[in-house]
């Protein structure tokens, strides 16, 4: 059998931007218009196949954490990347995940992969791609558009995501 290593991976951002449904969406391959709103910690697992190695995903949805902002730091602990999603269609949520991102930066761990996911764009847009692009390009992360909904662009964030990883020594693998 291949190595396998395991990747703790977090959502955050504004409520409601569509983060359990892409968890959903990734992991199971189902949407649902009236996701249930997540209490409590939770995370879904998924395994990427590579061909030297497979990634095993620790996927863990916001936990409302949005509502009570003093766990965000527990929260986000040993995470190799964050996923930090806004709504395509609110603009105030990007300004919510701007913050977000420059929080991570500062009180995350040092490696964590930092992207920022534009989600809901099957419907209809109102914030310009150019201008969050540069704003990615300056701050030195990576930018995807999604929708939950179609599935257009899921698997590519976590696909990108996983082939960042660095990998550990062999004597460090689970198997
Ligand atoms: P969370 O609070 O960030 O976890 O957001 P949810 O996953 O609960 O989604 C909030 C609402 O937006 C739900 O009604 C979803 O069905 C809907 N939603 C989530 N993603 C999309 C998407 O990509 N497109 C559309 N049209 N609706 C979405």
């Amino acid at each position: 059998s291949i190595p396998t290593v395991q990747k703790k991976i977090v959502l955050l951002g504004q409520s409601s931007v569509g983060k359990s449904s892409l968890v959903y969406q990734f992991c199971k391959g189902e949407f649902f218009e009236n996701q249930e709103p997540t209490i409590g910690a939770s995370f879904l697992t998924k395994e990427l196949d590579f061909s030297t190695h497979k990634v095993s995903l620790q996927i863990w949805d916001t936990a409302g954490q949005e509502r009570y902002e003093s766990l965000a730091p527990m929260y986000y602990r040993k995470a190799a990347a964050a996923l930090v999603v806004f709504d395509l269609n609110e603009a105030y949520t990007l300004n919510k995940a701007k913050d977000k991102i420059q929080e991570l930066s500062t009180n995350g761990e040092p490696n964590m992969i930092i992207t920022l996911v534009g989600n809901k764009c099957d419907l209809e847009r109102r914030i310009n791609s150019e201008e969050v692009k540069e704003y990615c390009e300056e701050n030195g992360i990576m930018y995807f558009e999604t929708s939950a909904k179609t599935g257009k662009g899921v698997e590519e964030v976590f696909q990108k995501i996983s082939r960042k990883f660095k990998l550990p020594k062999k004597k460090d693998f689970k198997n």
